[in-house]
């Protein structure tokens, strides 16, 4: 049987529910295999709905149904409904006063791999809802525009399930006969049922409390594992960071008495924003110097923070539809990036936020599920909570936060929250209260939501010496994506500085506007602006900040990139101009190697290193992201034809020249840096292991017994998890003679911490090493390996498919058939994680002809897969077409 062909659903086909539900009381006998559930629903015709048909859908799918009972006396039959695979249709309900609606069933949480509605992770019960998992615990009206209160109790043995859990506030408990109890959870806000929550098993939790700034005192808990219990101090702290920092910067409090987070080591996503009660990823709770690095630190206060602001951006004020997904996710995701630059480093968090979006966003944009921040049409929806709705989606808020200004934008946020609190509403709707609050006219910007791709300024410059004039004209082009042949101007910030040759600021003089930085409007196909009062000619430092999502084409010669990487003052640009002097001659050694010559690097990339390295810097997480290379996978974006293989092979003939010429330079460094310290969250004790172990990575390739002596000193020694981890890396990633010896020392180490051992997977199956696709498939026969854990699968199937370019592209097409076995697995088991796995094939066009038979032809015989689901079918299909 097949699942496909799936219907596509269209924005343009929205219309207001028929029916609206006031009040929902949810009841829940709870069973690993078979949950009763009985939903009494208050419910009432829409009075604003235009059709004229009087049946009741509701939504529902794997359901096995007990009862229908109208009005609590009136049991309905097979004659007065109509059960769908995925539907129960009432034919007659009341019209014209509202009605109660009972249902009951039951649902089977073990079996449910899929990990969306009510499922076991571990020995707990928990739910994943958005986006239409509540479909999956009962028949609903499952679609976020339609906001209920709700009521619910638990009810469950008192051994197998002492904690129960659910959103709002507990409002009454008793105990039952047979060793049973039940708690009855009451959430005095409405919401759509995508943010139900349901949590209960043996947990045990650490508790904390926040006051607002109006003075009320609110109750934290965070709920996990027993053993897990040492590991929630850090997710605590960044939650009451988050709650400050919300008041502070955008005047909003909390407002429950209660916030709660729940740790689960099955789930499909990062964490989810379930109103008053979190249920999140193991991953960006658990953290404790020994067992987690100090990116897990970082990103555990960002999504912490991202989940926590969702209350009011998702919560408070939710979407109308899901094609309105970034309306929360985009906004939420620049508030959390800036909460974390405030939090740890401005200019390191902006760069490799920018980092993700140009390799991973640019390349969605240029393939087949191209689509814009707000899509216009899907087939499943859980295949567009992409880069592009969430960091392209947070890139447009920056933009508009960028044009008017910090204190314009905080006008246009208080005016949104002010009109829309307790409403379901669009993109448009924010961008409204962005204008009215301004008084601007953002229509031409409102394109950004609607075009898809990835817009390309040209910019050319000319110097007028008599008139001392430089005149910037700034070309944009957008190129056709799938469903859209003709792209509109878009408009669009660029922030540009202008520095004389002796590294001074030369001041921006446009229109008699005198500043040391301005934001250009670009609104035109094509624009001149020109600077004046300009005794010589500066060197120009354009996009500033990376102030939009585009890319830029400007010609630069080396000099004036290493000009820029010493004299820059923003900080963004500076990075930039590394990254683009390093790329030109990567570039270089490519053709080199295409034509079949030796490879001839260009001097001036060590010059420009050494003098980065002579500097002094006080943000030493920021030197090291200067002293990086661009990424092998941000290289193949860069190239027509990918090349893996010369990609490979040019950008480590980089980093080996390096270490071979500056290792009197890295050696320093890192013994200047390397401190005996356990895994302290500063940003001093941060910057020093980045630049030390960024370090260790040049001098580890250069394969000297002394080098050795230092990675294996460091894996032995280690206090903290970044340091072993790094150490590892070094060992493992080259002829080290205890290798296999610290690999295995490292397992039998951390075998009862998952979240360590998905480092270790993760770490083989992206290595150089010859024999990383054997490594990889002995490691799929691993007992720690399970294709039912989405955390396991990132770590071995997701980095060799996405984060090892070299192995995954063999010419032979060994690494096409491995993945697609797996999708072909996973397909049954989680759909939504077999999708985003496929994700890996889907730039096939982008290889040589070779490869791009081999790929085309693993997803071919991917369509072939028995009962396809509509996750995996509509990436494949749209791969395809
Ligand atoms: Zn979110």
């Amino acid at each position: 049987m097949r699942d496909a062909n799936p219907q596509t659903i269209y924005l343009k086909d929205y219309a207001v529910p028929d029916y609206l539900i006031h009040h929902v009381e949810l009841n829940f006998t709870l069973d690993d295999e078979n949950t009763r559930v009985v939903s009494r629903l208050t419910m009432i015709r829409n009075p604003a709905s235009q059709t004229g048909d009087a049946a009741l859908v509701l939504a529902g799918e794997n359901l096995g149904l007990i009862s229908v009972v109208l009005n609590d006396d009136n049991e309905l039959t097979e004659q007065d409904y109509l059960q769908t695979q995925d539907s129960l249709i009432i034919h007659e309900v009341p019209q014209h006063r509202s009605f109660v609606l009972t249902i009951e069933n039951t649902i089977n949480p073990k079996a449910n791999t899929a990990l969306e509605g009510l499922y076991l992770s571990g020995s707990m019960l928990c739910t994943q809802c958005e986006a239409e998992g509540f479909r999956k615990i009962t028949y609903f009206l499952d679609r976020p525009d339609v906001m209920a209160k709700f009521t619910t109790t638990l009810v469950g043995d008192k051994d197998r399930y002492p904690v129960l859990l659910s959103n709002g506030n507990k409002i009454a408990q008793g105990e039952l006969a047979d060793n049973r109890h039940w708690v009855t959870w009451e959430d005095p806000f409405n919401k759509p049922c995508y943010l139900f929550a349901l949590v209960a098993g043996q947990l045990d939790c650490i508790e904390d409390s926040f006051i607002t700034l109006s003075g009320r005192n609110i109750s934290l808990q965070i709920f996990v594992e027993k053993h897990d219990l040492d590991k929630c101090a850090h997710a605590m702290q960044s939650l009451k960071n988050a709650m400050r920092w919300d008041e502070q910067v955008y005047g909003r409090e909390y407002d429950l008495d209660l916030y709660m987070i729940v740790a689960v080591s099955h789930f499909n996503m990062g964490a989810m924003e379930n109103k008053g009660l979190n249920v999140f990823n193991t991953k960006f709770v658990l953290a404790r110097p020994d067992t987690a690095t100090d990116s897990d630190y970082e990103r555990i206060e960002g999504v912490i923070a991202h989940e926590y602001f969702h209350n009011w951006t998702g919560n408070r004020i939710t979407c109308r539809d899901w094609f309105q997904l970034s309306l929360k996710e985009g906004f939420t995701v620049f508030r959390d990036q800036e909460f974390t630059g405030d939090r740890t480093s401005k200019a390191v968090n902006r760069i490799e936020n920018v980092n993700m979006l140009r390799t991973r966003q640019f390349a969605e944009d240029a393939g087949p599920m191209a689509h814009p921040v707000r899509p216009d049409a899907y087939m499943e929806v859980n295949n567009f909570y992409t880069l592009t709705v969430y960091e392209k989606g947070a890139e447009v808020v920056r933009m508009i936060h960028t044009l008017l200004g910090a204190e314009g934008f905080r006008k246009g946020s208080d005016l949104y929250f002010e009109r829309h609190d307790g409403q379901a509403v669009t993109c448009d709707d924010f961008v409204n209260a962005m204008e009215a609050a301004n008084a601007v006219d953002l229509s031409q910007f409102r394109r950004w939501y609607a075009q898809a791709g990835t817009p390309v300024l040209t910019v050319q410059q000319s110097y007028n010496s008599s008139a001392q004039t430089l005149a910037l004209t700034i070309n944009q082009h957008c190129p056709p994506t799938p469903g859209q042949a003709v792209k509109e101007p878009l408009h669009i910030p660029v922030t540009v500085g202008l520095i004389n040759k002796d590294g001074s600021i030369a001041p921006c003089n446009v229109q008699g506007r005198k500043t040391d930085e301005i934001v250009l409007q670009l609104t035109q196909a094509e624009q001149t602006f020109t600077f004046t009062d300009l005794k010589q000619q500066p060197v120009v430092s354009i996009l500033r900040g990376f102030s939009a999502p585009v890319k830029l084409v400007m010609e630069r010669s080396l000099e004036e990139l290493a000009f820029l990487l010493s004299y820059d003052s923003d900080t963004f640009n500076r990075w930039e101009a590394g990254q683009q002097l390093a790329g030109q001659v990567i570039a270089g050694l490519i053709a080199d190697i295409q034509s079949g010559q030796a490879m001839q690097i260009n001097p001036m990339i060590v010059t420009a290193f050494k003098q980065v390295m002579a500097q002094s810097w006080d943000d030493l997480s920021y030197f090291s992201l200067l002293l990086g290379l661009p990424s092998e996978t941000y290289l193949a974006e860069q190239m027509q034809v990918v090349d893996v293989v010369a990609i490979h092979k040019a950008r480590e003939f980089v980093v080996l020249t390096l270490a071979q010429q500056l290792q009197t330079q890295f050696k320093t460094l890192y013994l200047e840096c390397h401190k005996d310290e356990s895994g302290v969250f500063d940003a001093g004790a941060i910057g020093r292991r980045r630049i030390k172990n960024m370090c260790l990575a040049y001098l580890g390739r250069l394969e000297q017994p002394d080098i050795q002596q230092w990675s294996q000193q460091q894996f032995d020694t280690a206090k903290n998890m970044t340091d072993q981890m790094a150490a590892l890396a070094v060992v493992a990633n080259g002829t080290h003679p205890a290798k296999q010896e610290c690999l295995s020392r490292f397992y039998q180490q951390w075998q009862a911490e998952a979240l360590v051992i998905d480092k270790w997977f993760a770490l083989q199956a992206s290595s150089h090493n010859p024999d990383t696709f054997e490594t990889v498939q002995a490691l799929m026969q691993h007992p720690a390996f399970d294709l039912k854990n989405p955390n396991r699968v990132r770590a071995l199937i997701g980095a060799f498919s996405q984060a090892n370019p070299l192995h995954f592209h063999a010419a032979n097409g060994q690494g096409y058939q491995f993945l697609a076995d797996q999708i072909i697995a996973l397909n049954t088991l989680n759909p939504q994680v077999a999708s985003r796995m496929l994700s890996a094939l889907t730039s096939w066009r982008r290889y040589d002809e070779g490869r791009q038979a081999l790929m085309k032809a693993q997803l071919e015989r991917i369509m072939t897969t028995d009962a396809i689901s509509k996750d995996v079918y509509e990436v494949a299909s749209k791969s395809l077409a």
